[in-house]
């Protein structure tokens, strides 16, 4: 819980100081909200969409179990999930980026015994980039050492004016740090993109390129940081800028002090995929020749970098994951939770805050409609409409304490604001495990 020197009263209202907001990756930790009962009335410092989800949060009338559409107790609910899970062949446990590492620690060991698929919401994002990282390495920072040091800031495929509103004021453009004492001024900031975004209103050079011209775009810096020689036409017509441009990019690059490169799914989901970011992170570890340049991926949802980070510590690989066999295997395209589903090989499921059932291909949603599935969210969506058994979980970082990790692979405490009538996924998890465990013991005895 919140310690007690970060909870304060103000009348009638309670004073959570410094709270996390868990909206989206930059998980900003200085959010002070004022919470009269179950509402909360003010969150201060949060941008547009850390507002909304504070202020539009509501505890909804809900049962805390369904089992078959029908009410059931939280006890009745974690008894069939694990008969479920412990039945299934080819179960797959899909999500977690939406949740505590704490619960994300469990779901996984969940997956190691039961032998399941697992895989996490990095793949319909940056799982290209996890890709990469296998393959190529990341030259990498914290956020706090791009806030104090970076004079040259970079966004390729990535649109933080809308998707983080606060990453240019908290962290990589506005504030002044250590060695850019003068902030903004100090700093140079570039925004390559196929379209003009309204994050490029913000940029000092901004680099229109070719659609799908991506990798060739890279490719040419990459060339031009080795001092090679290049043929301008067909870089112009690969790459929709002239070798100019590119030329003078690469000499600022080479001139700064610290450079970073952010980037978005505008790189990593668009024609090239992982040689998109393979090509990145290939770029930043030649500029090293030259000067420091770190790259980081901008990542969406609150905690999805705890996903990858927990999935790596217990089996090694980040996200697509099969511990069927009792080791891991790590096969994106194969052990990926949409192509798992959309080849109908999974025969049970447990969702934990997503919701495929909106967002996966017509064949995916079609067959994990067919299986039987446990589902966990904290609000009635497609996906927990559909679930043999769902419950509904308090919400991670308003009700429920933990860790979760920044886009910077900093883990940041949470703070909740009041408790949920609602048990957190962490219970239902725990729950489920132990029950597993009893099921399987009994199996091995009988
Ligand atoms: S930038 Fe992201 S984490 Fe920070 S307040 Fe806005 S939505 Fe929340």
């Amino acid at each position: 819980m919140a310690s007690d020197s970060a909870v304060a009263s103000e009348g009638s209202l309670k004073v959570v100081q410094d709270a996390t907001c868990t909206f989206c990756g930059c998980v900003c930790d200085d959010i002070d909200l004022r919470v009269d009962g179950t509402h909360i009335v003010e969150a201060k410092r949060a941008c547009v969409l850390g507002k909304a989800w504070f202020l539009n949060h509501d505890v909804e009338d809900r049962a805390p179990c369904y089992i078959e559409g029908q009410p059931a107790t939280v006890e009745a609910g974690i008894d069939r999930a694990a008969q479920i899970l412990v039945r299934s062949r080819w179960p797959l446990v899909y999500g977690l980026s939406d949740t505590t590492s704490e619960s994300q620690r469990v779901a996984v060991s969940i997956a190691d015994w039961v032998g399941a698929n697992v895989d996490t919401t990095t793949s319909v994002c940056h799982g290209p980039s996890g890709m990469a990282f296998q393959g190529v390495g990341e030259v990498t920072c914290s956020l706090g050492e791009v806030r104090n040091r970076a004079d040259m800031v970079m966004f390729w495929g990535s649109n933080p004016a809308e998707s983080h509103p606060r990453h240019f004021t908290k962290y990589s453009l506005m504030p002044k740090g250590m060695f850019v004492p003068n902030g903004r001024s100090d700093r140079t900031c570039v925004i390559v993109d196929v379209r003009k975004t309204k994050s490029a209103k913000a940029a000092d050079i901004f680099v229109q390129i070719k659609p799908r011209g991506d990798f060739e775009a890279l490719w040419t810096l990459r060339a031009l940081a080795q001092g090679l020689e290049l043929d301008p036409q067909q870089v112009e017509a690969d790459t929709g800028q002239p070798l100019s441009a590119w030329q003078d990019l690469m000499d600022r690059m080479k001139a700064a002090k610290f450079g970073v490169i952010f980037f978005g799914m505008g790189l990593t989901m668009t024609r090239g995929k992982h040689a998109n970011s393979e090509a990145l992170l290939a770029l930043t570890r030649d500029m090293n020749a030259h000067t420091r340049f770190v790259c980081k991926p901008n990542r969406g949802h609150g905690n999805v970098t705890g996903a990858d980070n927990v999935v790596a510590w217990r089996t090694g690989y980040p996200f697509g994951v099969n511990l069927g066999r009792g080791y891991p295997r790590f096969n994106p395209g194969e052990y990926t939770a949409s192509d798992v589903l959309a080849r109908g090989e999974a025969d049970a499921a447990m969702i934990i805050a997503s919701d495929p059932m909106a967002n996966f291909s017509q064949p995916a949603r079609e067959h994990l409609g067919s299986i039987p599935y446990i589902a966990f969210d904290p609000k009635e969506t497609p996906t927990t409409r559909a679930a043999t058994v769902s419950f509904t979980v308090a919400t991670y970082g308003i009700n429920v304490p933990g860790t979760v990790y920044r886009m910077d692979d900093i883990p940041i405490p949470l703070r909740p604001a009041f408790e949920s009538p609602f048990p957190s996924d962490l219970e239902i998890l725990e729950g489920i495990e132990s029950r597993v465990r009893e099921l399987q013991a009994a199996e091995r005895a009988s």
